[in-house]
């Protein structure tokens, strides 16, 4: 077994963890992972990649309903595998995990298969796994530490998962199509999930505490996103609270108050999406004075710091948004900041949030009312799809592409998109954003058309009351 004294241990292997395991190696530093599931961690074993798998494949549905009832193609009756649906999400996973395994050889990069717990401020302890042999090193030391734990699920008290009650781990792995689901929660996950079930044809309702879908996003974005899926018969209910569950039968009978009454939802299944907790509680961090925020959340300074010197985190344990580049951002940042090759700091107003539902949403930086709130004067250049050339040749011009900018400057602060391919239109403005673009260089940046990109420049445009094509 390889060496175990180390200039960094890094206790998780998602896009935090190995990413940052990576990095450190190319900048030089002897480095181990200790990761007790797969490597790539939740992104690529339970989250991103097996999840926008399913979502590929709802897209190829409504791709192949659309061919008939708008390009005038005509397809026969459509069947579907749901088994084969779960397989092929299952595959993608499994390769990018087993990419993962090969990343860390060819950076030479020692990979522990174990539980980890910090026993000292240099010292990580490894616990074999249930099944697993005996493990010839039991002690990693280290110059460093890095906390990439990451975030699980989390579950109202009481609630049991098992016989059609699921987080996203389970409803990930699920090779059968319930004919009716309950989702709580319309975050991210609930309501990518949902529009994957609804493409499938169960019958979908999404309960929701507060009065809009994705809390905390702009509330005009939020609005056109739930016109979207109740479109699609989705039932949305916004402002109603999970109280209980009991079984009926061989249904669940789901009962949520709203506006002081309550209501019950009949549903085969239960898909619980209300959030993810950072697994802050068992890595042994009160032994080595590593203080935790509300939420559980690690306390860190701006070079990722703990409140124990030489252990640092990133990623879902360490702060919001859990968000899989986040991790790999703040990954690459806090080995380069331990190097010495870059100043402490990391930008979060420009990680970028998105939702891989059809129309997708997509935003970074201040909306409108947060912009507001910090006493930020702002103009907003907006653009609806229906104006762009691309939107409507390829049959969706629905949404829009909100810019939002600072008055004194003309500087882009903040974009909100919902439509086809927001999640990759974002991208232009969060660059934008790095380089402090004012709506001068996005507005005069010749885009090629005809692309769903040009509603970013008709934005910035539209911001200066210069808007050609609206
Ligand atoms: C269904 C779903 C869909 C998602 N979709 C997206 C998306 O599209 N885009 C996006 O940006 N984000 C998405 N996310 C969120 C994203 O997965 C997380 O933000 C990201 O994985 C966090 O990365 P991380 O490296 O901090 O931790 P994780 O990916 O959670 O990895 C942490 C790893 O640490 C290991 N670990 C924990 N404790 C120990 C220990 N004591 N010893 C050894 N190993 C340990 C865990 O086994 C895990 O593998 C999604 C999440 C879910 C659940």
């Amino acid at each position: 077994m390889a060496n175990s004294r180390y200039d960094l241990v890094v206790i998780g292997s998602g896009p935090g963890g190995y990413v940052a395991a990576i990095r450190a190696s190319q900048l030089k530093m002897n480095v181990a992972v200790v990761e007790r599931d797969r490597p790539g961690g939740v992104c690529l074993n339970w989250g991103c990649i097996p999840s926008k798998a399913l979502l590929s494949s709802a897209e190829a549905m409504e791709t192949i309903r659309g061919a008939s009832r708008e390009h005038g193609i005509e397809v026969g009756e459509i069947r579907f595998d749901f088994k084969k649906v779960i397989a092929r999400s299952r595959a993608a996973a499994e390769k990018l995990s087993r990419g993962v395994r090969f990343l860390f050889k060819k950076n030479k990069i020692d990979l522990y298969e174990a539980n980890a717990e910090v026993i000292g401020p240099n010292t990580v302890a490894l616990q074999a796994l249930d099944g697993k042999p005996a493990l010839d090193v039991k002690r990693l030391e280290a110059e460093r530490i890095l906390l990439a734990a990451g975030s699980g699920e989390r579950l109202f008290p009481g609630m049991q998962i098992g016989d059609g009650v699921m987080t996203s781990k389970e409803a990930l792995v699920r090779d059968s199509l319930p004919a009716s689901i309950a989702i709580i929660g319309a975050g991210a996950i609930g309501l990518e999930f949902g529009y994957f079930y609804q493409a499938f044809g169960t019958k979908v309702t999404i309960i929701e505490l507060e009065n809009q879908m994705l809390p905390g996003f702009d509330a005009e974005i939020a609005e056109e996103l739930r016109r979207a899926f109740v479109k699609r018969e989705v039932i949305v209910l916004l402002g109603h609270g999970y109280k209980s569950m009991a079984r009926d039968g061989d249904m669940w009978s789901v009962t949520v108050d709203g506006a002081g009454a309550e209501k019950s939802v009949q549903a085969e299944a239960v898909l619980v999406a209300v959030g993810r907790a950072p697994l802050s509680a068992k890595l042994g961090l009160e032994k080595v004075g590593v203080e935790l925020e509300r939420g559980g959340f690690i306390k860190i300074d701006d070079s990722f710091r703990t409140t124990c010197p030489s252990i640092y985190a990133i990623g879902d344990v360490g702060r919001p948004p859990l968000l899989a580049h986040k991790a790999s951002g703040e990954g690459v940042a806090a080995v380069e900041i331990m190097a010495g090759v870059r100043q402490p700091g990391f930008d979060l107003l420009s990680i970028a949030g998105c939702i891989y539902c059809e129309p997708e949403v997509a935003t970074v930086g201040l909306s409108e009312a947060d912009a507001k709130a910090r006493g930020i004067e702002v103009k907003v250049g907006k653009i609806p799809f229906r104006a762009m050339g691309k939107a409507v040749a390829i049959g969706h011009p629905d949404g829009f592409v909100k810019l939002v900018v600072s008055k004194e400057y003309s500087e882009v602060i903040g974009c909100q998109i919902i439509g086809n391919h927001a999640t990759d239109l974002i991208s232009e403005v969060v660059l934008g954003k790095t380089l402090e673009a004012t709506t001068a260089e996005f507005g005069h940046t010749v885009h090629p058309h005809p692309t769903m990109s040009e509603a970013i420049m008709e934005a910035a445009l539209a911001a200066e009351g210069e808007a050609i094509n609206y």
